[in-house]
């Protein structure tokens, strides 16, 4: 791991602290997801990994601490002049899937001529080409892909991933793959978060048969996983086309019961019953473009995220987006994630998650820069150290090459993410 730096970022134009206006215990929701807690012309001074003030450019020069720091640490401090940029919280993507070898340009090039699933299965497309990757590869080959996905999302500002495994759908695939999880995190600057997605669909091997594949996740990959300490959180692909909401449950109590924490993939294709599963207090629920009245009621008066990924609906073409709007004003805490997979969300830009959350989910951009932010902390079970510029969370920061934090939305498919800092460590892009 890169040696933590003492920085101090100067001359802020718009510093996007999201430090919470009351006090509010819990993920953001309703009009708070609109606070941004700006300060303009501002300063940030970080110390071994940690964010240790926040002011002015001006308090900051003149407050004796931070004076003395950098006189006594004159040598090694990095001095930040910010030019007027912005600096918001690295992007916390909550829901990724960095562990597979090849893009699906099978998958990509027959959807736009309008063939079904089966046909691009038939043609060698789908997740089984994923799989069959994943299942020939080297953890060193797995790793190495991971990697590159992590500085590609570190280049766009992200500086904390959630990384699930799911295209192995064997013990020792799925191990393999969490496996070079860990060995990718272990060399990245930023934070990792691992997740076992056994569940993410029924292996051929098991099609009519997905009772006994659901065994192997519960008696054998769970326990492993746990044992390894391979995986904070386990997920399940809760749909018709993959696991039933008793199957889920059945992992759920699994993961409970190894002392892991859970999270779903729920309602993309059709709605799922979500009551049944709020009593394992998931971290979050993602995709949603399916969801009742009655679970949106619900789900606004638990801490279980609803994590929207856009990604999907605009490289598959799906006109209808998760409705968002509906979301937020029933008072229901919204992340935004990349869904990073190479079947239905081949992007590592959180900028342009944002940005489709604006103009096709009318997210406001404050409400999309919190969502992916502290909200995304939120959904990790990391919002004690992340996804927000106060003193004693870990110094990660993004800035952006705009006057304005609304241009992070505004300027799609171009990258302004100009540096990153994770865990104190500054990295430069241009
Ligand atoms: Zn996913």
């Amino acid at each position: 791991m890169p040696k933590q730096e003492t920085s101090l970022l100067v001359n802020i134009g718009q510093l996007l602290t999201l430090r919470s206006p009351a006090a509010k215990p819990g993920p953001r929701r309703g009009p708070d997801l609109k606070e941004l807690g700006i300060i303009k012309d501002a300063a940030v001074l970080c110390l071994g990994g940690k964010i240790v003030s926040v002011g002015t450019t001006k308090d900051a020069l003149r407050d004796s601490w931070v004076k003395n720091t950098i006189k006594k640490n004159r040598k090694q401090i990095t001095e930040v002049d910010c030019s007027g940029k912005v600096v918001l919280p690295g992007f916390v993507d909550s829901h990724t899937h960095p562990v597979f070898t090849t893009p699906r340009l099978i998958d990509f090039e027959k959807r736009i001529t309008g063939a079904s699933y089966e046909q691009i299965a038939a043609a060698g497309g789908g997740i089984r080409a994923s799989i069959a990757g994943v299942r020939n590869a080297t953890v060193a080959d797995l790793a190495s892909h991971v990697t590159h996905a992590l500085e590609q999302m570190a280049a766009h500002g992200t500086t904390t991933v959630e990384a699930k495994s799911g295209y192995g759908l064997t013990l020792e695939s799925e191990l393999k793959s969490l496996r070079a999880i860990r060995e990718a995190a272990s060399k990245w600057p930023g934070t990792v978060v691992a997740t076992l997605l056994g569940a993410h669909t029924v292996p051929k091997e098991f099609q009519g048969c997905s009772q006994k594949y659901v065994e192997i996740v519960c008696r054998e990959m769970i326990p492993r996983a746990t044992r390894e300490r391979l995986a904070q959180f386990v997920d399940v692909f809760c749909e018709k086309v993959a696991f039933s909401p008793q199957e889920t449950e059945q992992i759920f109590v699994a993961a409970e019961s190894n002392g892991l924490a859970v999270r779903a993939h729920v309602g993309q294709l059709s709605e799922t019953a979500l009551e049944p599963l709020l009593r394992f207090n998931p971290a979050s629920f993602d995709h949603l473009d399916y969801a009742s009245d009655g679970d949106i009621l619900q789900l606004a008066k638990h801490d279980t995220v609803a994590t929207l990924v856009p990604g999907v609906n605009y490289f598959l073409g799906i006109k209808q987006y998760a409705d968002a709007r509906r979301l937020v004003d029933a008072g229901v805490p919204v992340a935004l994630a990349t869904d990073y997979n190479p079947g239905t969300s081949p992007t590592t830009s959180m900028p342009m998650a944002m940005s489709l959350a604006c103009t096709q989910m009318k997210l406001a951009p404050s409400e999309a820069i919190a969502a992916a932010t502290l909200n995304g902390a939120w959904a990790l079970r990391l919002a004690g150290r992340k996804g927000s510029i106060e003193a004693g969370k870990d110094a990660d920061l993004a800035i952006f090459d705009a006057d304005d934090y609304r241009e992070i939305p505004y300027w799609f498919g171009v990258n302004r993410c100009v540096m990153t800092v994770m865990n104190g460590r500054v990295v430069s892009r241009k």
